[in-house]
């Protein structure tokens, strides 16, 4: 068994090669972009991971059902609702379906297990934790939410700073905790750093856990040179005054991991790595299709081992 804690649009890559190669695997999902829009609970990452695995996914968009239409907010629309936001018709579907049985009682644990199960997926999603997290990005406008500030203002204003508003009271999911004790390896996919990995990692009960894990745990790194391989990782690295390189990740990392895998670009980090205790692994880290994904998770598994 292993276990992959993942975020969205990067992550999902390195999922679906690990899934390929594992036949026991647990991904525990980023609820720091969890949202609600027009009534409906939003899980972008968990739901970017589930249309992943079930071959879903827009690959193009790297968010959504691939054909999916959008008449639901083309009428959101004309009702004068903001759109900023895009959700396909299908999409809706889950987000309405998650609502529904929150509203009846379930957790956010037992809604993804079933949707796992409705989508035909035979890999563990899970959420980080069943209680509210979210990534509230501070500017010289104010406060948003990631995704107010990512999707509706597009990133524009600069960063003053960066919090997970929940993390500190968030009940720990036993479901986790139990993955990463029982997992022979647990890695920590290609994500935002600090706004993907990062609420992940605040979290008291998933730090202890990796800690404790730190022997078999080993981080892909999502920064090659000083450039992130897509997204704002490196604005809100900067933001957060770590250096924007696989240096900078694998310090942040450090409690959590005791290797990380950079790209063959950055072979030169080797020697400055083992000064913070880690082991460095370099070979081809851009995913750019299927068998990218799966070369990079085989190589992922083979340094675990
Ligand atoms: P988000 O929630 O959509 O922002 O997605 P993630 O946090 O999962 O992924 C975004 C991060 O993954 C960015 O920092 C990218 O640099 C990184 N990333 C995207 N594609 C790849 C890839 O093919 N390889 C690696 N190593 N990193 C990637």
């Amino acid at each position: 068994m292993i276990t992959v804690l993942a975020g969205g649009t990067g992550s999902i890559k390195l999922v679906r090669g690990l899934a390929a190669c594992e036949s026991d695997v647990n991904v525990v999902c980023n609820v720091g972009d969890n949202m609600w829009m027009y009534e409906m609970y939003i899980c972008p990452d968990i739901d970017t991971t589930i249309y992943g695995l079930a071959d879903l996914l827009d690959r193009d968009r790297g968010w959504g059902i691939r054909k999916d239409t959008f008449n639901f907010l083309r009428q959101m629309e004309a009702f004068g609702e903001e759109t900023w936001f895009r959700i396909g018709d299908r999409d809706a579907a889950t987000h309405l379906m998650r609502t529904n049985m929150l509203k009846n009682g379930k957790n956010l644990s037992d809604i993804t297990r079933w949707m796992c199960g409705r989508f035909a997926i035979n890999v563990n999603v899970m959420p980080a934790t069943d209680s509210s997290v979210e990534t509230i990005i501070s500017t010289k406008k104010g406060d948003m939410h990631i995704q107010e500030y990512w999707v509706k203002h597009r990133g524009r204003e600069p960063v003053t700073g960066i919090r997970y508003e929940g993390a500190e009271r968030a009940r720990p999911n036993p479901d986790v905790s139990r993955a990463i004790q029982d997992s022979k390896a647990v890695i920590i996919a290609p994500g935002n750093p600090l706004t993907s990995i990062g609420p992940m990692l605040k979290l008291q009960s998933i730090r202890k856990d990796l800690s404790r894990a730190r022997a078999k745990t080993i981080a892909v790194s999502p920064i090659i040179g000083n450039k992130a391989v897509s997204g704002p990782a490196a604005k809100y690295m900067e933001a957060a005054g770590i250096e924007v390189s696989a240096l900078g990740v694998a310090k942040m990392y450090a409690h959590a991991c005791s290797s990380i895998v950079v790209d063959t670009k950055d072979k030169a980090l080797v020697n400055k790595l083992s000064s913070i205790d880690m082991r460095v692994h370099a070979t081809r880290i851009v995913m750019r299709n299927r068998q990218a994904e799966n070369a990079l998770a085989a190589f992922v598994l083979k340094q675990a081992r």
